[in-house]
């Protein structure tokens, strides 16, 4: 399916290497669009057709590399999907492990959001879209951190897509529920999965490629009136 106005926009993925972020350069490519994306490993890459640019957002200097980069790309809609989690008991999670997923999932969503931003206010067109997660809508126990960071880029959202809608720039967030990723794997493990499942309405976890269906319609031309909204694609997991 083809949706309006994506054929030609410049788009960057953060952590598009793997999983929803790799789904969602995928979806991009098939509208036509010229695809960014960014993983960590040198010589990395992400779907066929896709442009590469590898940097680990833990490490600063190898982090404003990329957005000076990134300044000269002329980005129309900006994906920020990547992401880490790492749960533990709230006594014992360490300071460094704390700041080091603030720094992936949060900070470096804004410093690249203040990059792009002035381009795409002076077209007067732009879609960004923060990959949250339904951590950042409820919370359970151990996800301290994780939770601080999605809905700490709630906020963000929110807050951005209040002072930049009239310069025709809109900001939402996604917030996946569980989808089958190495991320979910590694987190829950096999037994954790099949308990998950079981409270899903749905009965199954989420497939990457759903994620990237609805984050193309926000990036769209077909998406007039939605900003600073935080929606949850989760099978109904948050509300039923
Ligand atoms: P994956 O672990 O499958 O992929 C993560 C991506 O982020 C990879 O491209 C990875 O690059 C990149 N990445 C990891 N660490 C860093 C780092 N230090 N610096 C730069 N890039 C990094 O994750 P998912 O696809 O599962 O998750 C994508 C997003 O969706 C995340 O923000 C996550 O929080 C969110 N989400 C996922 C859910 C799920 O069920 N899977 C549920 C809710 C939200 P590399 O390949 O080089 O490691």
């Amino acid at each position: 399916m083809k949706y309006s106005g994506l054929a030609g926009r410049r788009v960057l993925v953060t952590g598009g290497s793997r999983g929803i972020g790799y789904a969602i350069a995928n979806a991009f490519l098939e509208q036509e669009a010229e695809v960014h994306l960014t993983g960590r490993k040198e010589g990395g890459k992400g779907p066929h057709g896709s442009i590469y640019h590898s940097c680990d957002f833990s490490k600063s200097a190898n982090f404003k590399n990329l957005c000076d980069k990134v300044q000269h790309l002329k980005i129309d809609v900006l994906i920020n999907n990547a992401g880490i989690n790492k749960t533990g008991a709230f006594a014992e999670l360490s300071p460094e492990d704390f700041l080091d997923i603030q720094q992936v999932n949060l900070f470096s969503a804004f410093r690249l959001i203040q990059t792009v931003l002035p381009g795409m206010i002076s077209k007067s067109w732009g879609r960004i879209v923060n990959i949250t997660s339904i951590f950042g809508i409820v919370s359970k126990e151990y996800r301290a951190p994780y939770s601080a960071s999605k809905f700490g880029m709630d906020g963000m959202t929110v807050a951005l897509a209040a002072e930049v809608v009239e310069s025709g720039v809109l900001v939402n967030s996604v917030a996946p529920g569980f989808i089958d990723t190495e991320l979910t794997r590694k987190v829950l493990g096999e037994k954790g999965m099949r308990e998950i499942v079981a409270k899903v309405p749905i009965r199954r976890m989420g497939k990457p490629e759903e994620v990237a269906r609805l984050v193309l319609w926000l990036a769209s031309n077909e998406n007039t009136f939605v900003s600073a909204q935080n929606i949850a694609i989760d099978g109904g997991f948050t509300r039923v």
